[in-house]
């Protein structure tokens, strides 16, 4: 019997798996294979908090697969080299792999169709499986890609999705293809304490309660996805970052729920391929600006201090403080938190983009070249933003989605006492009550980071 592999990279799941299907299809027995690739590690992306979670994905899916009769072939090193390895032991004559976007990800199949060409083994590179709708599928007259959210939305949401595949019943692998022991999480060292579990069994669980709960869940979405202390957003972003969910099942599913909140997920759903759209026209965007304004950035070395603050979570603006300190202590952060911590960085503080990019990606569980990138540069207004010299008031903020407080006093323990809001301007209090409190002052005043960035960008917007 001839035998295919089914290469998985960032699609970890037996549902949905187009690439799994078309090898089971064809009859033949099957590889699964996920490599440990050195490449990944050499760029910095294999972080402890993703890594721990890559732990339990690899776990989930070998579940998935030997209930199926099957189990996960784990390999480490070269990815190219491991393929061709696990091709020439088992005598497969194709390989299965999910289409990537980034630059590294198109790096990699290149490298591996020559190789397995030389090799006489066909590569079959399929999509949509990590997006819902292939970069370059639509795009406007002119241009390869949509820089603009709104009409590529339109667009978007008139292509016809392809019905979710249901797993295969059965997966046969050959034996005698040897495999390494599969990682546990609790050999990762560095992982932030209350990193989320991940794996397969884990994100459907996770997306079918959701779907189903109304407050709380997809029903209260769509005016509840700002609420920093409701915490009702999904948290999906670490399956959708590791495809132990798919999207396009993902969309399906909400569509057939139906009702505002599924609408407004989809709609965010359709921020991420919209970021892969861009970042596959224009991988340099993941470290060069996409539409630049020419900033000088305060160096690292002249922000030193500030940027460190900003890291720990103590720059004396509490609601920036409690998302940097969800961030560390979750590896995941509430996008609204995102959003302001992500505005003090580079437009309070006047900070380069890249500094706080590189910083989420060594905590962040959901941490991606193309939504993290082109989330802070839409923050940093070098991105795809129309507005792009908008300024996060921090504290009027705060007062809109944390009306209470209670998402800082959730993160900033120091604060807790202090009553309603406010415990988003403690610098308010005086005298005995201010000594209370160990907290620090801010950092900057508004105004003054708000004038120097003005002055830098030569704007008056407000
Ligand atoms: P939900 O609100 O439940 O949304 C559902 C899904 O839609 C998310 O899981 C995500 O896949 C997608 N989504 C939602 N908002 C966005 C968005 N603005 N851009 C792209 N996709 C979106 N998201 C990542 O997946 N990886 C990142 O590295 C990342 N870095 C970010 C950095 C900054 C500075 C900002 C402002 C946003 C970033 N985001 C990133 C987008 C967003 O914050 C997260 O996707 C979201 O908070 C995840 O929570 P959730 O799954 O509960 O989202």
């Amino acid at each position: 019997m001839t035998v295919s592999v089914v290469l998985y990279t960032c699609d970890l799941r037996v549902h949905d798996h187009p690439p799994l299907r078309a090898a089971v299809a064809t009859g033949r027995e099957v590889v699964p294979l996920f490599v440990l690739d050195d490449r990944v590690s050499d760029v910095g992306f294999a972080v402890p908090n993703r890594l721990a979670f890559l732990a339990d994905c690899l776990a989930g899916l070998d579940a998935g697969l030997r209930a199926r009769g099957g189990r996960l072939v784990l390999r480490s090193g070269d990815l190219v080299e491991e393929v061709g390895r696990v091709v020439a032991e088992s005598g497969a004559r194709e390989v299965h792999v999910s289409c990537g976007y980034s630059a590294f990800a198109q790096r990699r199949e290149e490298r591996l169709r020559k190789a397995l060409e030389g090799a006489g083994c066909a590569l079959h590179v399929h999509e949509p499986v990590v997006t819902v709708v292939p970069p370059g599928q639509v795009t406007p007259q002119g241009s390869d890609h949509f820089a603009v959210f709104t009409p590529y939305f339109r667009r978007w949401s008139q292509e016809r999705v392809r019905d979710p595949l249901a797993a295969p019943r059965a997966v046969h692998v050959p034996p005698g293809i040897g495999s390494l022991r599969l990682p546990n999480r609790s050999e990762v060292q560095g992982v932030s304490p209350g990193l989320a579990r991940g794996g397969e069994p884990e994100a459907r669980d996770r997306f079918g309660s959701w779907l189903h709960r109304g407050p709380g869940g997809i029903g209260g979405y769509e005016e509840g996805h700002d609420d920093l202390p409701g915490d009702c957003t999904s948290r999906l972003s670490p399956h959708l970052h590791f495809g132990t969910l798919s999207a396009v099942e993902a969309v399906q599913r909400a569509r057939a729920k139906g009702g505002a909140g599924a609408e407004a997920f989809v709609r965010q759903l359709c921020w991420r391929d919209f970021h892969h759209q861009v970042l596959a026209s224009r991988p340099a965007v993941a470290h060069a600006d996409y539409r630049t304004k020419h900033d000088r950035w305060r160096t690292e070395r002249e922000a030193a201090r500030e940027i460190e603050a900003w890291k720990r979570g103590v720059t004396g603006y509490p609601i920036v403080d409690a998302a940097m300190r969800q961030l560390n202590h979750e590896g995941w952060m509430h996008n609204r938190g995102r959003l302001l911590a992500a505005s003090f960085l580079t437009k309070t503080l006047y900070v380069d983009w890249r500094v706080g990019a590189r910083h989420f990606l060594d905590l962040l569980v959901d941490g991606d070249t193309a939504n993290n990138q082109l989330n802070w540069q839409w923050m940093a207004g070098t991105g795809t933003d129309s507005r792009p010299n908008r300024v996060l008031n921090p504290v009027v903020q705060a007062k809109r989605y944390d009306p209470r407080g209670d998402y800082v006093r959730r993160w900033v323990p120091e604060l807790a006492e202090l009553p309603g809001s406010a415990v988003h301007e403690p610098w308010k209090l005086t005298g005995l009550d201010r000594a209370q409190y160990d907290y620090p002052e801010p950092l900057v005043e508004l105004s003054e980071g708000l004038a120097r960035f003005r002055s830098a960008r030569g704007s008056t917007e407000a």
